[in-house]
């Protein structure tokens, strides 16, 4: 690899270069994940909210050798930290890895108990972005980010409304274990992998009205939606495993979780994830059933929904699910007496 490492000096934004050298932004996979979603931080967010900063900075430096407990993306960045492994094992010279940055809108004496928990639970992030309370959204561009997370939604919308993939995580109740092993990603279809042109017929017509206007149209493709390209990365690492005689044991697993049904919807869905270049592991058609008990069973390091039911529905069941705050769903939230849900 060569020494090419980004050192920010300008604003707040910086990374340190140690010994270890990392890949060049646009060659890896980057991911941006907030302190406030990678680790539990409600404590110090209460003293913020009822204290100031003042007295929220002397907390935190009097506290910077407490590690803070994990996140709800923490079990996912662990899972990015192993498929690493695996990629560097089979191809020990190539940049075409997992790359986690860490946003902050933190002031840098918070850094030091940021790298002192980095440092206890075990993790390989070198890249910090502090941004000292402005919009992260113009670094995230600069590294070239190919998913951010954050426990902010505003600023989540303001990454989408860049062509950003984003979602938003909330700290759960309970979350159920994942694997060790396996990194898997489910994703919703309209909305999150496709754009949200049929959610629009669903939303004015509802869902019969949807699935008659998705079989008229099983042979014209969806357009991309915001999370697209990210499956699509996905979908090259895993081709880098199967390349070495590894499909059986591919660390990284992919699931489409739809409200489509398979007979009448689903097969516009396939068609155009096909036509991407694009393979999904498992895809589940649910045709309006819920998504919290399949989410359960498949047990994501992170589930990807537009709407905020189906979200809640998955965090309930103690699954890791994020919401993608994109398109129609967000003007007309869906209400939980309605009995079918897309
Ligand atoms: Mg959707």
């Amino acid at each position: 690899m060569t020494h090419d490492c980004l050192l920010w000096r300008g604003d707040y934004c910086i990374s340190y270069c140690s010994f270890s050298c990392f890949p060049k932004p646009e060659n890896a996979v980057t991911i941006a994940v907030s302190s406030r979603v990678l680790f539990r931080t409600e404590k110090e967010q209460k003293v913020f909210e009822q204290k100031g900063i003042e007295e929220y900075l002397r907390y935190q430096v009097e506290h910077e050798n407490e590690p803070f407990a994990p996140g709800p993306a923490f079990p996912f960045v662990k899972a990015l930290e192993t498929v690493n492994n695996r990629l560097r094992e089979l191809y020990p010279d190539s940049e075409e890895l997992f790359d986690i940055v860490l946003v902050t809108y933190n002031h840098a004496h918070v850094g030091i108990r940021l790298i002192n928990t980095i440092n206890y639970h075990n993790l390989f992030i070198e890249r910090f972005c502090m941004t000292g309370g402005s919009s992260p959204i113009g670094y995230l561009k600069a590294w070239h980010t190919n998913l951010y997370l954050s426990a902010d939604a505003e600023k989540v919308q303001e990454a989408l409304a860049e062509g950003i993939a984003a979602a938003t995580m909330f700290m759960p109740e309970k979350q159920i274990e994942v694997s060790e092993t396996q990194l898997r990603v489910a994703f919703d279809g309209d909305a999150v992998l496709f754009s949200d042109e049929s959610e629009r017929i669903f939303k004015a017509h509802g869902l019969d009205k949807f699935f008659e206007h998705e079989r008229e149209n099983e042979n014209r493709l969806l357009d991309h939606g915001p999370l697209k390209g990210f499956l699509e990365v996905l979908g090259k690492l895993q081709k880098k495993f199967y390349a070495k005689g590894h499909r059986m044991d591919c660390p990284i697993r992919t699931y489409l979780v739809t409200a489509r049904s398979a007979a009448s919807s689903g097969i516009r869905a396939l068609k155009t994830l096909r036509a991407w270049g694009l393979e999904m592991d498992e895809a589940l058609f649910l045709a309006g059933a819920p998504k919290g008990p399949m989410l359960e069973k498949i047990r994501p390091h992170i589930y990807f929904d537009d709407q905020m039911f189906h979200v809640e529905g998955a965090v309930e069941m103690g699954a890791i699910a994020a919401h993608v705050p994109y398109g129609i769903a967000q003007k007309y939230p869906h209400k939980k007496s309605t009995n079918a849900g897309k």
